[in-house]
């Protein structure tokens, strides 16, 4: 096996996985996972610039709150009607 060839195929695999991983995090796994295997690093750097889909600013407070939360997390008004309206 060319060590060369290895190298960056652990090298694209790492970016790859680190790439979903983000995704996964980010509630977006299989852009995560295509954009690392189409772009490599660069698909990384966009996973980490993109927006998180799991967090959405509350409507009372403005602070992130989990998309899935009927309550916002930090000033307990009803979210859950306005972030799925
Ligand atoms: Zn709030």
């Amino acid at each position: 096996m060319d060590s060369d060839m290895l190298f960056w195929l652990s090298f694209y695999g790492a970016f790859f996985i680190a790439s979903g991983v983000v995704g996964a995090l980010k509630g977006r796994l299989i852009a995560g996972i295509l954009l690392g295997y189409v772009l490599g690093p660069i698909g990384l750097v966009v996973m980490l610039l993109s927006k998180d889909q799991r967090m959405i600013p509350c409507p009372h407070c403005s602070q992130k709150t989990h998309h899935h939360s009927y309550h916002c997390q930090h000033c307990n008004e009803k979210v859950y009607g306005y972030l799925h309206s």
